[in-house]
């Protein structure tokens, strides 16, 4: 097995409810999960890097490469010398990153893709309505407003969705995001856990 990273990409639109499976599968034994967005607004608000985060949100707008790739290494750094992942035993399942073809390139020599799971939902008006329901019962100024959500499905079309031409079609599953959590998460299991079983596969041997 390589040095890198064992990790598998949450993928979809704005809405598409990545940060939902995120948790579930952060629940089940062997996947850890880590979400860009989470680690911006548990910043400080009042620090340099949280006054940067702000003012990039609040306008539906991605936090630079540069800084995002940074903050991203110091935390999965972070998160490795307290135990909390365990970079031989667990699948790392990214949610929100790489969201730009720069920030693939940066983490091709940290983590090795094992899959792509691609939460697909084919009405934009459906994740226009998830996502200014979340703003209301999670208090997200980046979400609260009309014109801050349609910017955010365009730098999706624009810097996002080219990140997929970036792999191996194979490695890029399909799912269907409409549903309930549960049966989402069925879906996304019945891909994700043969990878997970043949990583453990991997470690054992
Ligand atoms: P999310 O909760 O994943 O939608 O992220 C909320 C906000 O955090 C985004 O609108 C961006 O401003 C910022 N953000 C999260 N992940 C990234 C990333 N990989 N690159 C740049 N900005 C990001």
């Amino acid at each position: 097995m390589s040095d890198r990273y064992q990790t598998i990409l949450l993928f979809g639109a704005p809405g598409a409810g990545k940060g939902t499976q995120g948790v579930l599968l952060g629940s089940i034994p062997g996947f850890f999960h880590m979400s860009t967005g989470d680690m911006f607004r548990t910043l400080d608000h009042h620090s340099e890097i949280g006054k940067l985060f702000n003012q990039y949100s609040s306008k539906g707008e991605l936090v630079p490469d540069e800084v995002t790739i940074r903050m991203w290494r110091e935390y999965v750094h972070a998160q490795t010398v307290l135990s909390l992942y365990k970079s031989r035993e667990d699948l790392l399942c990214l949610d929100g990153i790489p969201r730009t073809v720069a920030q693939t390139k940066a983490m091709q020599e940290h983590i090795e893709v094992r899959g792509i799971v691609h939460l697909v939902a084919t009405d934009p008006e459906e994740m226009v309505a998830r996502l200014q329901k979340r703003a209301i019962e999670q208090k997200r100024a980046d979400d609260a407003k009309i014109d801050v959500i349609r910017n955010r499905l365009d730098v999706y079309e624009r810097e996002t969705r080219p990140v997929l031409d970036q792999f191996d079609p194979s490695l890029i599953h399909e799912v269907n995001a409409i549903g309930t959590p549960a049966e989402v998460l069925g879906s996304v299991l019945r891909v994700l856990a043969p990878i997970q079983a043949s990583m453990r596969s991997t470690v054992s041997s």
